[in-house]
């Protein structure tokens, strides 16, 4: 059985190192400006840092991926195609892109470049990833975190391009690469500025009704004094609709496939993903560590498997509203 490929987010060099340390097959990182979805500040790696975190993880036998998987702007395509650049020189493993354009210039330029499918790409089905295949080279999808577990295993059936699917961490509304939530309140989203929310829009202030947090002057949600708050993104906040408060899009809370790994496994996914390249250091290697056991206890032992309870509590412990969920995975009107 072909071993299934532990993929971290690595945000900086700190959160790198504490991954490749924990188990990660592989990290993946952005450059520090808008070519990758998580562009915050304090996060990312220029050339030299890069460079560096490149050596560190070969030298461990960890690959590295780069994520460039927002969508060029017309008035500054060269920024994109220069981060291609340098992905080539700096020996970076695979590119993880969503816009056509760049994958013509990446397959045109440096056709020994391994390309995968970002989920901003928004590829849910194997015709369509397909199409990236026959056009691109695509040898890895990224699936966006819309499909029941029956879709994703009919992808896979009817493809030969990997697949990899997001393994544990935050959820959005789920539309990857097809939000503009961010953009409606400040004009800047993942797909085009590599933020949603930025930190410079957020507000946060004490009311006599409570913490109230607003982005760009929308308020997006309160806090009465105990509630622990998360980072304000339009989706996950409470709303009045129809005359009732209540998280109206999305509810804050994470993804975790730790149950269901022998599933994943017996299905023929290639590589399983963790969201969080904003998350600590330590949020890191405590998710790597966690999911580095079971994904080896799955595969050595599938029928056996059963989710240690220490693991889903330390999980439980780091996820986003301290509960987690299976998402769209478990949707089976789908
Ligand atoms: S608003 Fe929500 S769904 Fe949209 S990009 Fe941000 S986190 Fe994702």
């Amino acid at each position: 059985m072909k071993k299934v490929d532990l993929v971290c987010p690595a945000g900086g060099f700190p959160a790198l190192r504490k991954a490749v340390d924990s188990g990660a097959d592989a990290v993946y990182m952005g450059f520090r400006d808008s070519t990758n979805a998580r562009n915050f500040p304090g996060l990312n790696f220029d050339e030299r840092s890069a460079a560096q975190a490149v050596k560190y993880a070969h030298d461990r036998g960890a690959k590295v991926l780069l994520a460039l998987n927002t969508y060029p702007q017309p008035q500054s395509w060269s920024l994109w195609t220069d981060a291609i650049d340098r992905a080539d020189r700096l020996g970076i493993d695979a590119v993880i892109l969503a816009d056509i354009g760049l994958m013509r210039y990446a397959t045109k330029k440096y056709p020994d470049l391994r390309l995968h499918l970002s989920v901003q790409g928004s590829a849910t089905s194997a015709e369509a990833i397909q199409f990236y295949k026959e056009q691109f080279n695509i040898r890895r999808v990224v699936l966006p975190r819309v499909l029941s577990l029956a879709q994703v295993e009919r992808v896979i059936q009817n493809t030969d391009v990997e697949v990899e699917v997001f393994g544990f961490g935050s959820l959005c509304v789920m539309v990857e690469g097809r939000c503009y939530l961010s953009s409606y309140a400040t004009g800047e989203s993942p797909n085009t500025c590599g933020a949603c929310s930025p930190a410079k829009y957020v507000e946060w202030s004490e009311g006599p009704k409570g913490r109230d947090v607003r982005l760009n002057g929308v308020l997006i949600d309160r806090y009465d004094q105990v509630e622990s708050a998360g980072y304000p993104v339009l989706c996950k906040g409470r709303f009045n609709v129809k005359g009732k408060l209540d998280y109206a899009i999305e509810e804050p809370t994470s993804l975790s496939v730790v149950d269901i790994l022998p599933q994943l496994i017996k299905m023929g996914v290639a590589a399983i993903k963790v969201e969080g390249r904003q998350r600590s250091p330590a949020y890191v290697g405590q998710v790597t560590s966690v999911l580095r056991a079971a994904l080896d206890a799955a595969e050595s032992n599938p029928e056996g498997y059963v989710a240690k309870s220490e693991w889903v509590e330390q999980l439980g412990r780091v996820s986003e509203g301290t509960t987690h969920t299976l998402g769209a995975l478990e949707r089976e009107w789908q």
